[in-house]
């Protein structure tokens, strides 16, 4: 192994960390996000909306990824 590769051998492998550390953590904020479902008009909210706190009967909390599979964002609060 010549001096050169060596270098680009340690530029591959400590990037290769760096965005494997980026992207893991990335994801995990993204899946903990939750958000409030309403399952009868399929729309979802921000924990935060007005709209999300006045839907107390068909309004479940799930997952923000799962939301989106199921249905659309509010246009109040955007999701
Ligand atoms: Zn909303």
């Amino acid at each position: 192994m010549n001096f050169r590769s060596f270098l680009l051998t340690i530029f591959l492998f400590s990037s290769g960390i760096l965005n494997f550390g980026f992207n893991s953590t990335y994801y995990s904020a993204e899946a903990k996000q939750e958000v409030y479902y309403n399952t009868k008009s399929h729309i979802y909210h921000n924990l935060g909306c007005r709209w999300a706190k006045a839907c107390t009967v068909n309004c479940i909390l799930i997952d923000k990824a799962d939301a989106i599979q199921r249905g659309r964002a509010c246009k109040v609060c955007g999701g």
